[in-house]
């Protein structure tokens, strides 16, 4: 039974991520969020795009307003108003001002921008009342934020909402992402049906296909799903032989506990898979299989996750180790690791075995400190009622018995 970190590091080490060239697509700039950028993305216009104004004010030439006090203003003549949107038509000469707008473009002659509140508009003319503390005070100057040809955006980042903005503006449509990984989730068992079928006696429904569908989903993957498959070896041979050649990552549940018809090791084994988990010292989700296949014609391989059967641990499982591993696939420049936080457990929580044990609940943030709240009634892994609404799960560590309400826990958030 391997302990959870030493299992996150085998698994993490078997994932090669994607290949930027060959792995990559353009995608319209309104999908590119939460897509992972697969080339560095060079601009080609400055930014501010020319010198312009900060604020709605005059733009004046800072030699003629410097000396300027309360009690001695200045009039300039206003030559000129700059709408935004607008190039400006005149120079700016000693004795003149130009009105201006935020965003709009710099007169040429004018280096500096008096604030409205500054000034006392008379007709066509204008009484400067204070003096600017510089030289192109409230001048945005062009390419001061950025310049062209210069890096604006590095691969490997998941582009969010601000990110779509610096595209924009960069005038890039079209985005060159990595494509999504495919994600193949087949269930195993005699007893399971599919939603919406008929039940009868002893059978189950397969909520596992659907949430890890889900799961896949939010993580950004594309979930491909085989289906339900019995526990007969030879149809389950045939379903997993195929999910390895139209997926990147093949996750199935079920069938890899030691029971009489737990035959995917067996089977993995047939198919010529590098076995390299088989149990792994988590609670709930010890029997988690994992294992590697050559890929056709590349040097990387098809990973295959063999989550448990129960519903509980499959999602536990699939967010401590497979969404992790998508993640480095995806091309994920850095943070793919689980990503814990500190919270406060609201609650007594116990722990005890020789297993790091994983319990679902909320967290909330209150007055600026993350806080764990257990799911209600009972922590059973095949109790997935209670899951509804998990945003984190909550670790105790092997060899802590117990959390007393107020003490520090280590929390894995839940997106999605
Ligand atoms: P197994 O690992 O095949 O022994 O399954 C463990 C438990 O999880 C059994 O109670 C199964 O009925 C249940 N189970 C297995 N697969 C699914 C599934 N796809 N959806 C819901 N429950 C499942
Ligand atoms: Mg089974």
């Amino acid at each position: 039974m391997l302990p959870v970190k030493q299992a996150e590091e085998i698994i993490l080490g078997l994932v090669q991520p994607m290949d930027p060239v060959e792995d990559q697509e353009q995608v319209e700039l309104l999908s590119a969020r939460g897509r992972v950028l697969a080339e560095s993305v060079v601009g080609t216009l400055d930014f501010p795009h020319w010198d312009n104004s900060a604020m709605d004010g005059y733009a004046v030439r800072y030699e003629d307003v410097a000396e300027v006090r309360g009690d001695r203003p200045l009039q300039l003549e206003i030559i000129e108003e700059i709408p935004a949107g607008k190039p400006p038509q005149k120079t700016i000469d000693k004795g003149q001002a130009a009105r201006i707008f935020t965003g709009s473009m710099m007169p040429p002659g004018a280096d500096t921008v008096t604030i409205q509140e500054d000034t006392q508009r008379q007709g066509d003319r204008v009484e400067i009342l204070s003096a600017p503390s510089q030289r192109g005070e409230w001048v945005r100057y062009q390419g001061s934020f950025y310049q062209s040809g210069t890096p604006l955006l590095s691969p490997g980042i998941v582009l969010s909402a601000p990110d779509i903005a610096v595209l924009a503006t960069a005038q890039i449509t079209q985005v060159p992402v990595y494509r999504r990984c495919k994600i193949a989730i087949l269930s195993t068992g005699d007893e399971l049906v599919a939603p919406g079928q008929p039940l009868k006696p002893g059978q189950l429904v397969d909520s596992n296909q659907y949430a890890l569908a889900a799961a896949v989903t939010a993580a950004g993957g594309e979930p491909l799903l085989m289906g339900i498959v019995g526990d007969q070896p030879e149809a389950l041979q045939k379903a997993i032989a195929h999910a390895l050649t139209v997926a990147d990552i093949v996750l199935s549940t079920g069938g890899v506990s030691v029971g009489d018809y737990d035959y995917v090791e067996q089977i993995l084994t047939q198919l010529k898979g590098t076995i390299h988990i088989k149990k792994v010292g988590i609670r709930p989700g010890k029997p988690l299989t994992v294992a590697s296949f050559p890929r056709e014609a590349s040097t990387s391989s098809v990973l295959y996750f063999g989550l448990p059967g129960n519903p509980v641990s499959a999602l536990v499982t699939f967010w401590r180790f497979v969404q992790p591993a998508m993640r480095k696939f995806a091309g994920w420049k850095q943070g793919w690791e689980p990503q814990f936080l500190t919270a406060r457990s609201q609650q007594e929580l116990r722990g005890g075995g020789p297993r790091e044990i994983y319990l679902w609940g909320k967290i909330h943030c209150i007055d600026g400190i993350y806080q764990f709240e257990p799911a209600g009634g009972s922590h059973s892994s095949g109790n997935l009622i209670n899951l509804a609404q998990t945003t984190a799960l909550a670790v105790i560590p092997v060899g802590v018995s117990r959390i007393a309400p107020g003490d520090p826990i280590q929390v894995l958030a839940i997106d999605g």
